[in-house]
């Protein structure tokens, strides 16, 4: 009998963005990482996800710190906490990710994508739902220049999807889950224009390389799932089981996002909330 690595060792992980301040959703998602790493007496892990300058402050670096401490979450790596696997900011992984870039071009997993924002925008077929990217068209899927690139930086990189295959897998909340490649999403990019590794390839390198065993996040992700897993087998990693959360929505049903400031949970501590209520309220409103 084989032992799947989660019944040896779990090692979830939190993987905040500090894009803007952690809100309801972020609470909720993180508190149930925190119990099942904890059902499970295993380690939790925060990776500080700061891979785009434009979008990423240190402001809000330091506020889910306070935000993480207040709610009582505890990690036992990552940032301040060392580990075999430090440095936990993305920002400082650069050569982890060139590495998986690497292996992927010399395998011919991704091509160069010279088409342009407006290109796209006049192909585009609509998103398939409000926050996702419309399926690439296809037209850089023949170009055969790749192995001429020593480095990413300059065009967008894609990952070429096997067309009609089914990505399946089994959720451990919302159970099991199928998404068609080329139909529910297209040849996604991994290594942006502007040299920044995406968010499909970076998060799927740093949960293999951490030895994550469960992924637990938001259900938004559900379809990036089927991403990653593709990278993953691209790279011969063993995937992570997941569990994605249900969505915590505001009251008029949509989603919460870093711009709802009044559900983030700096401005709930500032109300005389306690985190119980914070907790409560984040659960109700699933
Ligand atoms: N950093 C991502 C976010 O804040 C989450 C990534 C993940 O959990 O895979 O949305």
């Amino acid at each position: 009998m084989t032992l799947s690595r989660a019944a040896v060792v779990y090692r979830g992980r939190l993987a905040p963005s500090p894009t803007g301040l952690l809100h309801l959703g972020h609470a909720r998602t993180f508190w149930i990482a925190a119990q099942r790493a904890r059902q499970h007496g295993g380690s939790l892990i925060l990776r500080n996800e700061d891979l785009d300058p434009q979008r990423c402050c240190p402001e809000f670096v330091a506020a889910m710190y306070e935000d993480l401490a207040w709610l009582g979450i505890e990690w036992s790596e990552g940032p301040d906490r060392g580990g075999p696997f430090a440095p936990y900011s993305q920002s400082e992984r650069r050569l982890h990710y060139l590495a998986a870039w690497q292996r992927l071009r010399d395998a011919s997993w991704i091509y160069p994508c010279i088409c342009s924002r407006k290109d796209l925008a006049a192909a585009a077929s609509a998103p398939n739902d409000s926050d996702d990217e419309p399926i690439y068209p296809g037209r850089c899927r023949s170009r055969t220049e790749a192995a001429e690139y020593q480095q990413p930086a300059g065009v967008n990189w894609r990952f070429r999807v096997p067309d009609g295959e089914t990505i399946l897998f089994t959720d451990l909340h919302s159970g099991p889950q199928g998404f068609v490649a080329g139909k529910d999403f297209g040849d996604f990019v991994v290594w942006r224009r502007d040299d920044v590794p995406a968010y499909q390839l970076a998060v799927a390198v740093d949960d293999a390389l951490m030895e994550i065993t469960e992924v637990v996040r938001g259900a938004d992700l559900l379809k990036s799932t089927a991403r990653q897993l593709l990278i993953l087998r691209a790279l011969g990693y063993d995937p992570p089981a997941y569990y994605h959360c249900d969505l915590v929505r505001d009251d008029s049903g949509a989603r919460m996002a870093k711009r709802h400031d009044a559900a983030s949970i700096r401005n709930l501590r500032e109300q005389g909330r306690t985190p119980e209520q914070v907790l409560q309220e984040a659960a109700r409103k699933t």
